[in-house]
């Protein structure tokens, strides 16, 4: 493991903290000291042999999913806000952690150039796309949610719970909302709002919104745009390949924006965020609880926001983090993604380069963001599923972490001249795969180990 820096960041921030409250007479021991120190001592030995059954996620070599370890600032401005453990709900419950949230926010807004806006910090990425949706479903109720069948699979699970009708669009070969396949549906005069994913999970394919905004001038809907993962590769459009730069320019004119602290922002679960554009949508959250707002007339969040008790130390975590690493274009936070991405597109050339022939990656291009998916070549899709399964396991008695996706096999095979959109969903055939999400910054620099370690572990599985 990485050198633990938090110890040391929080022994000096916790004393300050502690000064601040001295004048309190003393409250006697409390209730907690009745546990003897050693036991408690004993039990995190316990904790800390559990812990040892996970990925090493906070290493470059976990290359899978979507982990990227929160930063120490982060984690030590959570710990430390531990102490007082506000909550975010109302100002009497986190007042200093609220401001926080309300300026920490403002930042993320700043990111897609908002400044008249309504949001705040949700529990994840699911919650805050509740929100995007029920608000969605407020102005047009009764009216259906589309999105696209590469969308995240709880847009469908929320509309069903909100008793909105959902409907998922074909996807094309990059795993991109099919713009046909969408038209043919608005025709239909019944949709309130399109769900645009900028960076999917699966692959991070990114839907092409200015084209959805085009539509959305003659059909007339809501876009809400799910950048629960991509959002922040807004700060690095520059390094992004037409036409996804051109998505992210056009993010500005959204409806509603999703974004995920805790997936590239550096922070511990669960910090999600939602933002309006038209800040007027907070009548919506309007309601007349008598117990919870009594001492301050400034906006409590949990008056724009659909849960009630929230993490503050969340709010606090992601504060100290923008003040470390702003979040502007061309700053160390943005040079971090970019170097993700750097890793992505070196590793998807190193397959598609490879002389032994083995690997299939995506037939229609490039990585859109810093996520890589490929196929392992075989006589046919079972035996390719089935060799995924051995390389990903080999990978990993070499350390090597990757994960695993299930694609439509047409994604990997040249196109045909006239290819109907299909859903993959309704029975198209599909091929296991090996995917790598490359978001943390040193993995660009560990690319050699990474691919050292891949290519011999298919010499292994598939011979040399
Ligand atoms: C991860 C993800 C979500 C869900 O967010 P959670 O924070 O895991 O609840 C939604 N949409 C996309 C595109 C995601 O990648």
């Amino acid at each position: 493991m990485p050198q633990d820096l938090v110890p040391g960041l929080l022994s000096r921030a916790t004393e300050l903290l502690e000064q601040q409250f001295a004048a309190l007479p003393a409250a006697g021991p409390a209730f907690e000291s009745a546990a003897d120190p050693e036991s408690m001592a004993r039990i995190l030995e316990g904790v800390a042999r559990r812990l040892g059954d996970n990925y090493p996620y906070f290493h470059p070599l976990y290359a899978g999913q979507m982990l990227k370890p929160p930063h120490p600032v982060a984690r030590a401005a959570y710990a430390l806000a531990m102490t007082i453990n506000p909550n975010n709900h109302a100002r009497d419950g986190g007042r200093a952690s609220s401001e926080m949230e309300i300026e920490a926010v403002a930042q993320i807004a700043g990111i897609f150039g908002w400044t008249q806006f309504l949001g705040h910090l949700t529990s994840s990425g699911t919650l805050a796309n509740l929100e995007a949706l029920w608000v969605a479903g407020q102005l047009a109720p009764g009216k259906r949610i589309l999105g696209s069948e590469q969308a995240h699979y709880t847009h469908q699970r929320i509309s069903a719970v909100l008793k909105l009708d959902y409907s998922p669009i074909a996807a094309d070969r990059r795993g991109r909302i099919n713009m046909d396949a969408l038209e043919t549906e608005l025709r239909k005069g019944d949709v309130g709002t399109v769900v645009v994913t900028l960076g999917s999970t699966a692959l991070g394919a990114v839907d092409p919104l200015d084209e959805v905004l085009a539509l959305r001038e003659r059909y007339g809907f809501r876009v809400h745009v799910d950048g629960a993962y991509g959002g922040y590769f807004r700060l690095i459009t520059d390094a992004l390949a037409e036409p996804a730069r051109w998505a992210y320019e056009a993010i500005t004119q959204a409806d509603s924006i999703v974004i995920d602290p805790h997936k590239h922002g550096l922070q511990p679960y669960g910090c999600g965020c939602i933002l309006f554009r038209d800040p007027s949508v907070g009548r919506f959250y309007k309601h007349d609880s008598p117990y919870t707002y009594f001492t301050s007339k400034q906006l409590h969040l949990g008056e724009i926001s659909l849960e009630c008790s929230r993490a503050g130390a969340a709010a606090v975590a992601l504060w100290a983090t923008q003040q470390l690493l702003p979040l502007v274009s061309g700053g160390e936070f943005a040079r971090g993604l970019a170097h993700g991405r750097a890793a992505a597109l070196d590793l998807d050339r190193r397959l598609r380069e490879d002389q032994t022939g083995r690997f299939q990656p995506l037939a229609a291009g490039a990585p859109e963001l810093d996520i890589v998916v490929w196929k392992l070549k075989a006589e046919n899709p079972e035996q390719s599923s089935d060799l995924a399964q051995k390389v990903f396991a080999a990978c990993a008695t070499r350390d090597l972490h990757l994960a695993l996706v299930q694609l439509p096999l047409k994604w990997f095979e040249p196109e045909a001249v006239s290819e109907p959109y299909t859903h993959a969903a309704k029975g198209a055939e599909l091929v296991t795969c090996l995917r790598s999400v490359l978001m943390k910054p040193e993995h660009e620099a560990w690319l050699d180990r990474i691919w050292e370690r891949l290519t011999a572990s298919c010499d292994e599985v598939m011979g040399e």
